[in-house]
């Protein structure tokens, strides 16, 4: 994680944000990847053979295991979390200081509000939120701030056994979440990167990972230019944007669990233009 962190300061110039949500953000990464060591050891709960086979079919591990972590564990994660945002975002702590007080009472369950929020029902976690008095927006962040890690432990343990190449959409084949971004290799072959947990696999260059499309007259593909390893694509027929990170124009290295950070740029632009 060292090696990270001396990374992030790397492209710290290509990184539009101050300088204390900039350590903020590099604690974030520190104490997930430590959440990720944790969580490794929770996966022999799981039925991994049945994450393969469910991706071999076609649809995303997480539709095969579900939520796998015990109350305890989401709130040991969130508290950690939440410790780094009371230190590093100040405005933030009251919101935040009122979540882990309402799980260490019993009157939020985390475990509940993650299942909610892997089953992408959204109004029933905002529901647990208001019953047990706390802030929906910080919850949700929380919770999904957690999730990130052990997600990205499952990935990692699937990499390698699973194939991955007959999966063709643009969503991840491990946590089900639709990728914003994507790179393309050295020797030119593309790949969508999950934003969530991290996994990789080849989807055609040009492509929308939300609708398909890939008619070139109707993406529009926008070079950030000032010779930064940078592409905006953007759909007009579903007016969703996507980030390429170009690793033949790439300097040195970067690690690809930097390049949603780094190309923040690119989704300020996007929100410009797509309003
Ligand atoms: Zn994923
Ligand atoms: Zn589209």
């Amino acid at each position: 994680m060292g090696k990270l962190r001396e990374k992030a300061s790397s492209v710290r110039g290509d990184i539009p944000v101050d300088d204390q949500s900039f350590e903020a953000l590099l604690d974030l990464l520190e104490v997930q990847d430590r959440l990720k060591s944790e969580y490794a050891g929770t996966l022999d709960k799981l039925d991994l053979q049945a994450a393969k086979e469910a991706v071999e079919s076609g649809r995303p591990a997480s539709t095969a295991v579900g939520l796998w972590l015990s109350e305890g564990e989401m709130g040991s994660a969130v508290k950690a979390i939440a410790e780094l945002l009371l230190k590093r975002v100040p405005g933030e702590a009251a919101s935040v200081q009122a979540i882990v007080d309402a799980w260490g009472s019993g009157r939020l369950k985390l475990a509940e509000v993650a299942k909610h929020m892997l089953a992408g029902e959204v109004s029933e976690a905002d529901n647990l939120a208001d019953e047990a008095g706390v802030d929906a927006a910080a919850m949700k962040t929380l919770v999904a701030w957690s999730l990130q890690p052990a997600y990205t432990a499952l990935s990692e343990r699937l990499i390698g056994e699973v194939d991955l190449s007959g999966w063709r959409a643009g969503r991840c084949p491990v946590c089900g979440s639709f990728a914003r971004l994507g790179f393309v290799d050295r020797g030119g072959g593309s790949h969508l990167k999950c934003q969530f947990c991290g996994t990789e696999w080849s989807y055609p260059q040009g492509k929308c990972p939300f609708c398909g499309n890939d008619d070139p007259q109707l993406v529009t593909v926008i070079d950030a230019g000032k010779g930064k390893p940078f592409k905006l694509s953007v759909c007009h027929v579903c007016a969703s944007y996507w980030k390429i990170v170009d690793e033949r124009m790439v300097e040195g290295e970067v690690p690809r669990a930097l390049y949603d950070v780094w190309t923040l740029m690119l989704d300020i632009a996007a929100d410009r233009l797509l309003g």
